[in-house]
């Protein structure tokens, strides 16, 4: 006789995962990637290598989150 097979749903998976070392890891990881991106981004613009939209400080590495394009030297599209 043996106990009936529990049935793992994707949510248990997730719960599992969350929570888990692996998953902190990654997540540590992801944040200190995309600090290391900021931090150079910000280097590039400090030294005039990258263009920068003087009212939003989206450039050519980081566009708004809707998307922009440039609308004049100095201003991205979303903020002319
Ligand atoms: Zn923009
Ligand atoms: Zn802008």
């Amino acid at each position: 006789m043996s106990a009936p097979a529990r049935i793992v749903t994707a949510n248990d998976l997730i719960d599992e995962f969350v929570g888990s070392p692996e998953y902190i890891a990654r997540m540590v990881e992801a944040c200190i990637m995309s600090h290391r991106f900021e931090e150079a981004r910000q280097q590039r613009i400090a030294s005039g290598q990258e263009h920068v939209c003087v009212v939003c400080g989206c450039s050519e590495t980081r566009a708004c989150a809707e998307g922009c394009c440039w609308a004049t030297e100095t201003h991205c599209s979303r903020c002319v």
